[in-house]
């Protein structure tokens, strides 16, 4: 019975990992309504944290204040309360920071507090927590690696850092914004760089991840080469 009960749980865990801006959010996002699975983008939970670190005005650098705020501070993620474009609501302290946690100083600094032991610490136990209920696509770094090394299916979403780039540079248009490629794609570079060589759980495919590349597929591939996967 508890045999049947684990390949159960195994069978609804989903994990999609990938660089900055690979589409990895827009497909776990189409797989889960697809699924009527519940979709986690872990990202958020960094942001949510550094967004934070910056509104509270401290040091970036200072690890313990940094660690305690990871720590101290529950994360509210429910489904979206505004037809907005946003995929689920990030409430921190009873503020609405979801598209807060989206903005260029966040992008800047969040890979500083990921690379923190302790910060791993505190959301990884979370996200597991989360994730072990099941019947979740859940998306991130170092979900396929670390924090559901037992999903069913791993996808790593790929693409190349200058196609990344000419996709974040074109969502900032389409949403009325001003953007510089050429800055867009050092950013991209850079957080690549960080989440990538960190000690802790670097950006990488796990072993047994499906590489796919989305360089040369549209969303709409991706998704329906992801949806056979699940199948
Ligand atoms: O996916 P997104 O770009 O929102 O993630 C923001 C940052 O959060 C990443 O650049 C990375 O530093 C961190 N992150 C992480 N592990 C995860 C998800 C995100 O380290 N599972």
């Amino acid at each position: 019975m508890d045999g049947i009960n684990n390949s159960m749980k195994k069978l609804s865990m989903i994990a999609i990992d990938g660089p900055a801006a690979s589409g990895k959010s827009t497909l776990a996002f189409r797989l889960a309504r697809s699924l009527s699975y519940l979709y986690f983008d872990t990202g958020l939970m960094y942001r949510a944290v550094t967004w934070l670190a910056l509104d509270r005005h401290l040091d970036i650098k200072d690890e313990d204040a940094i660690v305690r705020l990871a720590e101290q501070t529950p994360i509210d993620v429910s489904a979206p309360s505004l037809d907005d474009g946003r995929p689920c609501d990030v409430i921190v302290e009873g503020r609405d920071i979801t598209w807060e946690i989206r903005k260029l100083e966040v992008d800047a600094n969040v890979s500083a507090v990921s690379a923190y032991a302790g910060v791993r610490k505190a959301l990884t136990v979370q996200q597991r927590r989360i994730g072990l209920r099941g019947k979740v696509v859940m998306v991130g770094r170092d979900i396929g690696t670390v924090v559901l090394p037992d999903a069913d299916l791993k996808i790593y979403l790929d693409a190349s850092a200058e196609e990344r780039a000419r996709r974040r540079y074109q969502e900032i248009l389409d949403r009325g914004g001003e953007a510089d490629y050429e800055v867009i794609l050092r950013k991209v570079i850079e957080r690549d760089y960080l989440d990538s060589t960190r000690a802790i759980a670097p950006l990488k495919p796990a072993d047994d991840a499906i590489i796919l590349d989305s360089d040369q597929m549209d969303a709409d591939t991706v998704f329906e080469t992801a949806f056979d996967l699940c199948k």
